[in-house]
């Protein structure tokens, strides 16, 4: 039984979320191979050489990997498809446009943000919004996975390396252009990865004071911001700031919620952090379910208190 787990990158590095993804092919069992597939990513699949639990890379390196577009990358992963067992993905947004064209292309049904593996065939993955684990088994021959990366240790980097073979691209798809990318910059750490995530809600108020509130808390903990959808929706924060079921999913070792009620849409994504901080003035919000400590006051208040304390 072999096992490919398609690494995510932007040429330069691995994105975090690929190690994760290592991590759940490992739990499967058998030999695992690591495709990456890139253009001038000469240095990442070294790098990816000494991820642990890897066996080889196959690298891949044409023009048309150069931007991730999903066509492009689900080409080349369905024309070596049929030499495996399992192929995995990071339940990213790059993973999850891959992975239902590679899953359509094999005539075989996806299984989606797995959360745990049973065994080779049978896996288990949150559902309404997390309030409840389906359990699900396929007798597919080619299993299609997406991982959630936040449910899985990351895979440890080891001084040895495997083998870097590399593969023959496949003719580029050319049904898609890259036209450009707009990709916010900033000094703080990844939303996803990071170990502390300052999140802040409607309770906020305006783009002004979510600013001005959360930056000094965020700055001296090193963390990363994340924000409610209603903070979203109203112009407070970006939506790359998203917390939530339709938001990212994160599980930092800190998570501090600045005046978000806990609705489960918003549970879903944040729940999983190990230990939860909530700042609310109402103390019937449902954060202070999940939360391991509860501040009930007003957030104008406590938080230019605790960065003073920090
Ligand atoms: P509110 O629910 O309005 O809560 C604001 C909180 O701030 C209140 O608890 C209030 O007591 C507190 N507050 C106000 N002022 C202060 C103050 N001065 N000091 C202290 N506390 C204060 N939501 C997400 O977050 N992420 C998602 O991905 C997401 N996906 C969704 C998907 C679907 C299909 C649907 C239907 C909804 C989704 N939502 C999502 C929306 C979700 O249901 C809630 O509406 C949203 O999370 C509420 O955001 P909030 O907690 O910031 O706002």
């Amino acid at each position: 039984m072999t096992i490919l787990v398609v690494a995510e990158h932007d040429n330069v590095s691995i994105k975090g979320a690929t190690f994760n993804t290592v991590k759940a092919a490992t739990a499967c069992g058998g030999d695992i191979h690591l495709l990456v597939a890139g253009h001038g990513a000469n240095e990442v699949a070294q790098a990816a050489a000494h991820i642990e639990g890897v066996g080889k890379i196959l690298y891949a390196d044409a023009a048309q990997f150069e931007h991730g577009l999903a066509e492009e990358l689900a080409a080349q992963v369905t024309a070596i498809a049929l030499d495996y067992s399992h192929i995995l993905f990071p339940a990213t947004a790059s993973g999850k446009n891959v992975a239902p064209r590679v899953a359509a292309q094999l005539d075989v049904a996806q299984i989606s943000d797995i959360s745990r593996v049973v065994s080779v065939d049978t896996f288990e993955r949150p559902v309404y919004a997390g309030n409840a684990i389906a359990t699900v088994q396929s007798s597919d021959k080619i299993k299609v996975v997406t991982v959630r990366p936040t449910a899985f240790e990351a895979a440890a980097h080891t001084e040895s390396a495997v083998d870097v073979q590399t593969i023959p691209a496949v003719q580029p798809a050319a049904v898609t252009t890259f036209v450009g990318a707009e990709i916010s910059k900033s000094e703080r750490p990844d939303l996803q990865g990071a170990g502390i995530v300052v999140s802040g809600g409607r309770g906020l108020g305006s783009q002004a004071q979510f600013d001005a509130l959360l930056s000094p808390l965020a700055d001296k903990l090193q963390a990363a911001l994340g924000a409610s959808r209603a903070a979203v929706d109203s112009g407070y924060a970006p939506n790359d700031l998203q917390v939530g079921q339709t938001g990212k999913i994160v599980a930092p070792q800190l998570y501090i919620a600045c005046g978000i009620s806990g609705a489960i849409q918003h549970l879903a994504g944040m729940k999983d952090s190990k230990v939860i901080v909530a700042i609310n003035k109402d103390p019937e919000a449902p954060i202070f379910g999940v939360a391991d400590y509860g501040l009930v006051g007003d957030i104008f208040e406590f938080v230019p208190e605790l960065v003073a304390q920090i």
